[in-house]
């Protein structure tokens, strides 16, 4: 089963009395057909919930309260099949907090030209249905999603697809707990931020641990566990150094992280290299191969980087194409090909390699520790984007830029770390202006199986600021909307 499917979705039809029980017997076994069509659709990545039609406001409130007490469901479907006047949904929309998509679909593609009448008209009514429904939405100024199209239709599916994976990232968010392995990197302001905000806004519980806490659970590890992770790294890596010491002490690293973090219930966590203490090692091999696994993690304090890296790759758990940490590092200037080159000091996740990545030991001058164990490799070709979320002081911004990862071509003998290599779009100097008059950090999220759309839905349903840089981006355009967006926030508070 997919990874996604234990996420439900409750697909409330409505209609009212006024039509009798032909007609919603019909809405019902349409609904029905629709659900059971989405369900066998592989496209559709999440379940697909139908009860019946829903007619009056006592009925509404149920489903809505249904929907918010199912700890599997992830968000509510609404669709019109007929007229339902909006004023039954207030009492369920005030109840409803999960995320909300309403589809401006109808059972029937065409017209049927010739058989056409008002007992037609009075079923297949979303035309004007959807409408009172949209008012009601837009008058209660509810966060949604409004997606129109045939309901078989792939664009349709598509879209669909997309919002539900936004939908898990926010589940995901709504329960998730950041490790912070030490505190911040001294003076460094982006990945600074408001926790309580945080936790207000997206749900994630940060919580700090000493880096003492941390050794003495590596120094738990035994040799039988570090033996077990080493026959892990085996599977996964080919081991090209001599210095298995290095290789077997980051194995002993994730043994240790590991281990607390599903006691904990963690999915999330950053270290800090200013502050190893008796970590003989900066935590790489052991991070990248975490991040492999699905948790989240960025570098130096950064929770708001390492939170935002669980959630993008919860939202393609199905898919695992590659979601990964990422840092701007490096320009290159070619005339009409400006690339940006995207890497760490160690820690980028595996996911994102073209090759089956190398475990390697080398000196890192930053740290001031043992030299460390860490995989190296290319990253792969492809359109991917790049997120980041900064926190403004007022409110969370999130920066998304589309990118497309070319192919290395040269072999970086002396640059002994995992990197990435990218045009930016429109190019790298608007991508690059735009990115920094936003304020995004040098820290991001690459995924190569997420789009400006889920990104853009996730910032919806979360209610935070979303800036797109993209093809069609235009700094002066960008630039008036930053500074809209400053005032709006102003005329909110
Ligand atoms: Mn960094």
């Amino acid at each position: 089963m997919s990874a996604l499917k234990r996420y439900t979705f409750h697909f409330i039809v409505g209609s009212q009395d006024l039509y009798g029980e032909e007609v919603l017997r019909a809405v019902d076994a349409h609904a029905k057909e629709m659900t059971d069509s989405f369900n066998a659709d592989k496209s559709i990545p999440c379940t697909v919930v139908y009860r019946r039609a829903v007619r009056n406001s006592d009925e509404i409130y149920k489903a809505m309260t249904d929907a918010e007490n199912d700890p599997d469901c992830a968000g509510v479907i609404t669709w019109m099949h007929t007229f339902s006047p909006s004023k039954m949904w207030i009492r369920g929309f005030q109840a409803l907090k999960k995320p909300l998509l309403h589809v401006n679909t109808q059972y029937n593609r065409d017209i049927p030209w010739d058989t056409i009448d008002m007992d037609f008209m009075n079923l297949n009514q979303s035309a004007h249905g959807d409408r009172e429904h949209g008012f009601l939405c837009a008058r209660m100024r509810l966060r949604r999603k409004v997606i129109c199209g045939w309901w078989r239709d792939e664009a349709f599916r598509g879209r669909m697809a997309g919002w539900m994976r936004a939908a898990v990232g926010a589940f995901e968010s709504r329960g998730l707990r950041v490790l912070r392995i030490s505190d911040n990197m001294r003076n460094v302001a982006v990945t600074e931020g408001d926790k309580v905000e945080a936790c207000i806004k997206f749900g994630w519980q940060i919580d700090h641990y000493g880096v003492g806490d941390i050794v003495r659970l590596v120094d738990n590890v035994t040799e039988k566990e570090v033996d077990a992770q080493l026959a892990a790294y085996e599977k996964h890596y080919d081991i090209e150094t001599e210095n298995i010491s290095a290789v077997r002490y980051q194995a002993r690293l994730e043994a240790a992280l590991k281990k607390f973090m599903e006691s904990e219930r963690f999915s999330a966590f950053h270290t800090n290299f200013e502050d190893l203490q008796q970590l003989s090692q900066l935590p790489g091999l052991a991070v990248q191969d975490l991040m492999r696994q699905g948790y989240g993690f960025a570098a130096e304090g950064d929770w708001k980087t390492a939170a935002l890296c669980r959630v993008m790759k919860a939202m393609t758990a199905d898919t695992g194409h590659g979601t990964s940490f990422m840092e701007d590092y490096t320009y290159h200037f070619e005339p009409s090909c400006g690339l940006n080159m995207g890497a760490h000091m160690l820690e980028i996740c595996p996911s994102i390699s073209c090759e089956r990545p190398k475990i390697k030991v080398f000196p890192l001058g930053i740290g001031n520790r043992e030299d460390p164990a860490r995989l190296t490799f290319k990253a792969k070709q492809g359109d991917a984007v790049l997120a980041s979320i900064v926190d403004m002081g007022d409110r969370f911004r999130m920066i998304v830029n589309d990118i497309v990862c070319i192919e290395q071509k040269h072999d970086m003998p002396k640059l002994p770390v995992a990197a990435a290599l990218w045009k930016p779009l429109p190019n790298l100097e608007t991508s690059a202006e735009a990115w920094i008059y936003a304020g995004g950090a040098h820290h991001s999220v690459l995924s190569y199986d997420l789009t400006d759309s889920e990104m853009r839905d996730f910032a919806e349903i979360m209610g935070i600021e979303y800036i797109h840089i993209g093809k069609d981006t235009n700094i002066n355009d960008l630039r008036k909307e930053l500074f809209w967006n400053d005032i709006a926030e102003k005329i909110k508070c």
